[in-house]
């Protein structure tokens, strides 16, 4: 009996081992996700920039265009004003002279506006592209390890699995069914050791009764923990210290 317990303790630590990678077996997709996602996320923040620079010099050349045009309509003005035969007609040509001054340097404005936002845009996107570079190089570096992962992981599995039949070959019926029994209900751990130094359940951490302690060491029938219901096993493995 004592033998058998703890086989069972043993054949639980290749379970929780098998548990763990079929839980990292569904967890390793997303991830793989997120970091494409993350590589994808700046190659469009660049893209995105690039749009607005290419955006601001088409702005920029189309004012400038403008600009000239004004100033050639403005000398054409001038020459007119040297022409002019009555103080009205001066006046008037005076006037969209003013308006031409004021249109020009309202462009000239706005260009210098543009401008100020193209120098801020350049560093923006150089920052991006060395961003983009580094975290595609470090995720696709982490996505060939987890993929390497979740490879091995079917036949370590196996692996574990072949250990676990091993171990349980000739285990007992009654002990086998309590074990499979416990493990659904109690979170994947059906047995609990005692802590030789507190004297404790290590499942729920309750102290146990000296008697308890005492059985449990001599293992010969099943006994659980009033507490937390697993199954307790004294672990020859850990020595008192
Ligand atoms: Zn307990």
């Amino acid at each position: 009996m004592k033998h058998n317990l703890e086989k069972l303790l043993y054949a639980q630590e290749f379970d929780l081992e098998i548990d763990k990678l079929i839980k990292s077996k569904k967890v390793y997709p997303g991830q793989i996700e997120s970091w494409k996602k993350e590589i994808d996320d700046l190659k469009n923040a660049i893209d995105d920039i690039k749009g607005l620079i290419v955006e601001n010099q088409k702005n920029r050349r189309l004012i400038e265009e403008e600009i000239t045009a004004e100033q050639d309509a403005l000398s054409n003005k001038k020459q007119r004003l040297l022409k002019t035969k009555t103080n009205k007609e001066y006046t008037a040509v005076q006037n969209e002279i003013e308006q031409a001054l004021e249109r020009i340097d309202h462009l000239e404005t706005e260009d210098l506006e543009l401008m100020t936002v193209f120098d801020e845009l350049n560093p923006q996107k150089d920052e991006l592209i060395a961003k983009h570079k580094a975290t595609r190089s470090e995720n696709d570096s982490k996505i060939k390890e987890i993929h390497g992962k979740f490879d091995s992981i079917e036949s370590d599995i196996s692996k574990l699995e072949k250990k676990r039949k091993r171990m349980l070959s000739g285990m007992e019926d009654k002990a086998m069914r309590v074990y499979n029994r416990l493990r659904k209900g109690k979170s994947g751990i059906a047995i609990a050791t005692v802590n030789q130094i507190k004297l404790s359940c290590q499942g729920c951490f309750k102290q146990l009764p000296p008697q308890k302690v005492l059985e449990v060491r001599r293992s010969e029938k099943l006994l659980f923990c009033e507490s937390c219901g697993r199954l307790l096993v004294w672990d020859e493995r850990a020595k008192k210290k």
